[in-house]
């Protein structure tokens, strides 16, 4: 990986180390090695940084003062959520002149509106946390993503991060009224309106989400609730093709409308791999499918006759043969047993050695072609490869993955990842899509964005980000770079 781009920064001096300690009292920073070391690694182990100090402040204004102080040292912060971004975007340089700041002990729910449904939340609340304090509410949260037992919400919004339910609730964008965030002067924005509607100028939340630290740290939001879901089933079809399994989804909108939640897709060798790793997984279908889709569809009233549609579209699906074979779980254990399934994907594609991970999306009625022709290209440049292909289908969003070729070196093919990333993005720029779907930026794909953005798109990004931040203090060398 590349080295980080050479900038005006300071190296923290050891006054202003220790101001940064008494402006959070002993609890709130640590510069043990043995502390530091799991916040110093991404979740891939791609990236290991160094830090001379790790702060974890408790409070909006201890925040401000540290921001304060390192932008007056012109010093750069790296923000830190749960470290659970697959970018390397939380993670600092190696060259240690970085200080680290942890959200961990913001982490209280500020205000649970039941009648607005609103809940402002601390930037370091736990996804699930968040969830299951709507839930006690009897609201709901939808945003559901594999790592929501250690991501922050605060990480969430920096990310945009999407997930499962996209398709009916939106991403992070869709579901933040409001913002808290110190910006890279140290000054504190206080943005924590529950306003469904504001047209009063340009949106600086908007602005925030999705920026990876790079405009500022946030340190709250106000999150939109929803009435909870009384009723989810969840089915697992098996299909020929990812057009098959668009055919599918369009039908599914059309019987089923907007209680379609989640329309995942999965290929056979992914399965195979589930199978193969994970215990206590079993294959839910008799006989093997090319590809397979889970569908869950819910609602938010009882008698919804949805588990019949569900039943009649499958059926119907099944007799013009555009499904081999389907399930719909009996109750939450089976449904949790098919969801397993396709959350599983990542942890037991590690097994099967060395991997290349995308994150893309495309027009949804152009995934076929893209699957297709990135397909054929990755199979050309590295024979063997076995392409990993699944995700939020209903959003578009493929996380295209590579194993490596059974008997290759992991190494060997690790080092083709430059080449194959190309190929991909090149791909993807094609059918006018985005080399990031959820993930984000980062460390990651930095050179690939400058490669295949819009040159105005990236002139402007770098235009924001030198005026909120023209010392280039806030997690530098992340997402846009200087041009
Ligand atoms: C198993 C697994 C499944 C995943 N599934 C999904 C998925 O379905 N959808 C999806 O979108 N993502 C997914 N992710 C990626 C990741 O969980 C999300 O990007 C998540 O939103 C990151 O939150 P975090 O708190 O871990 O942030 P971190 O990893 O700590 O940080 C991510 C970025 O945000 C910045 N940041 C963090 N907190 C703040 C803050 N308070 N203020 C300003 N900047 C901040 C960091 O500097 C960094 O650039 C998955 C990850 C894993 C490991």
């Amino acid at each position: 990986m590349s080295a980080p781009p050479p900038d005006a920064h300071a190296t923290p001096t050891p006054e202003l180390l220790q101001a940064l300690k008494d402006a959070v009292g002993e609890k709130g920073w640590s510069d043990d090695p043995r502390d530091m070391a799991p916040h110093l690694v991404d979740q891939r182990g791609l990236y290991h940084g160094a830090t001379a100090l790790m702060l974890r402040p408790a409070t909006v204004e201890e925040v401000a003062d540290c921001v304060r102080l390192c932008a007056e040292a012109r010093v750069p912060i790296v923000p830190q959520g749960g470290n659970t971004g697959l970018v390397g975007g939380a993670v600092p340089f190696e060259h240690g002149g970085e200080i680290l700041l942890c959200l961990s002990r913001m982490n209280r729910i500020r205000e649970l509106d039941a009648v607005n449904h609103t809940m402002t939340a601390e930037a370091g609340c736990i996804l699930e946390t968040v969830q299951t304090a709507a839930r006690d509410a009897e609201r709901y949260f939808p945003l559901s993503l594999g790592a929501q037992g250690s991501c922050q919400i605060g990480g969430n919004m920096a990310t945009n991060a999407g997930g499962c339910a996209v398709l009916r609730y939106g991403h992070m964008r869709e579901l933040v009224l409001g913002i808290e965030a110190v910006l890279p002067d140290g000054r504190i924005y206080k943005g924590l309106k529950s306003l469904r509607k504001d047209n009063s100028g340009y949106d600086l939340n908007q602005l925030l989400i999705g920026s990876e630290g790079t405009l500022g740290i946030i340190t709250a939001g106000v999150l939109k609730l929803f009435p909870p879901p009384v009723e989810r089933h969840t089915a697992f079809a098996g299909v020929a093709s990812p057009q098959a399994a668009l055919d599918l989804f369009s039908r599914a909108r059309e019987t089923l409308g907007d209680a379609v939640t989640a329309f995942e897709l999965m290929p056979r060798i992914a399965l195979d791999f589930v199978l193969a790793h994970i215990p206590g997984t079993r294959d839910p279908l008799a006989a093997p499918q090319p590809f397979y889709v889970l569908c869950e569809a819910t609602a938010t009233r009882r008698d919804s006759a949805l588990a019949d549609a569900l039943h009649a579209l499958l059926e119907t699906a099944m007799d013009d043969g555009l499904v081999g074979d389907a399930t719909v779980a009996a109750g939450e254990t089976q449904a949790s047993a098919l969801w397993k399934l396709r959350e599983s994907v990542p942890e037991a594609q590690k097994h099967e050695g060395g991997s290349i991970k995308h994150d893309i999306s495309v027009p949804i009625a152009a995934l076929p072609a893209f699957m297709d022709r990135a397909c054929e290209r990755v199979t050309a440049l590295i024979p063997g490869v076995r392409v990993v292909a699944f995700g939020h289908v209903g959003d578009g969003n493929i996380h295209f993955n590579l194993s490596q070729p059974k008997d290759a070196e992991r190494e060997a093919f690790l080092a083709r990842w430059d080449e194959a990333s190309r190929m991909v993005h090149d791909t993807v720029v094609e059918m006018n899509g985005s080399i990031s779907a959820e993930h984000g930026i980062g460390r990651l794909k930095r050179e690939e964005l400058v490669r295949l953005a819009d040159p105005l798109e990236l002139e402007q990004m770098r235009a924001i980000k030198r005026a909120l931040d023209p010392h280039n203090i806030m997690n530098p060398g992340k997402l846009v770079l200087p041009g």
